[in-house]
């Protein structure tokens, strides 16, 4: 069988961390969220975990050197051995080049970078449309998942409020940074020939079909 590592792309809201886990059980790949390692390097106080956290605790960004080193571990695990699913990284052009790099080191390539795509004005409408409750962080949705009563939470009865991470501005200053970083990432891996794009505005079950079908062809077409 041949490898499947995979690498996740997609704006906030695009259903990326769902897509991962589906793909996980669909293929039985490990699924690395850039987040969870860092926090586990760090909480397991590993070299690279520690170096990592000094930057942190600066209020540094993390280098691309740390970084690649830390994503490099799990990836060569025996558990990742015919593939994996990244998300969260790479996400700059220099963290894609390195990762490309160590994936040489051991003999091995990217299968597909996976872009699930999805329009601002959807991101704003997905993200924009929850309400959270003051009191227990119980989630709502005005649209996919309406509480009973307006602003009040059904299940502890607290006030419902929009979070400042989820107030239309703040989203779309998150979709900007995201658009400058991933853009020169999306044109990278249209360079090298692997980036799939999905449409990420389908429900999630139907996304999935996507992706699986993609793989699918991805396979057959190596195996020719
Ligand atoms: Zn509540």
């Amino acid at each position: 069988m041949s490898e499947l590592n995979l690498v996740l792309l997609g704006p906030p809201g695009s259903g990326k961390g769902t897509q991962g886990e589906r793909l996980q059980e669909d293929f039985r790949l490990p699924y690395y969220a850039t987040g969870d390692i860092l926090r586990a390097a760090v909480r397991d106080g590993t070299d690279l975990g520690g170096e990592a956290k000094e930057y942190m605790d600066r209020g540094d960004l993390v280098p691309d050197t740390v970084m690649v080193g830390l994503i490099a571990e799990p990836v060569s695990r025996s558990e990742a051995a015919d593939g994996f699913i990244l998300d969260g990284f790479p996400r700059t052009t220099a963290q894609a080049e390195a990762l490309d790099t160590k994936m040489e080191e051991l003999d091995r390539a990217l299968s597909a970078a996976i872009l699930i795509e999805v329009s601002d004005d959807e991101v704003v409408r997905r993200l924009g449309g929850r309400r959270t409750c003051i009191k227990e962080g119980h989630i709502f949705h005005i649209e996919f998942d309406p509480p009973k009563n307006d602003d009040i939470c059904d299940i502890c009865g607290a006030r419902l409020e929009i979070r400042d991470d989820d107030k239309p501005e703040v989203i779309r200053n998150r979709l900007e940074t995201y658009h400058e970083k991933t853009e020169p990432l999306v044109s990278y891996y249209e360079r090298s020939g692997i980036l799939r794009r999905v449409d990420g505005s389908r429900d999630p079950d139907d996304v999935n079909d996507r992706i699986r079908a993609m793989l699918a062809t991805l396979r057959m077409e190596e195996e020719l």
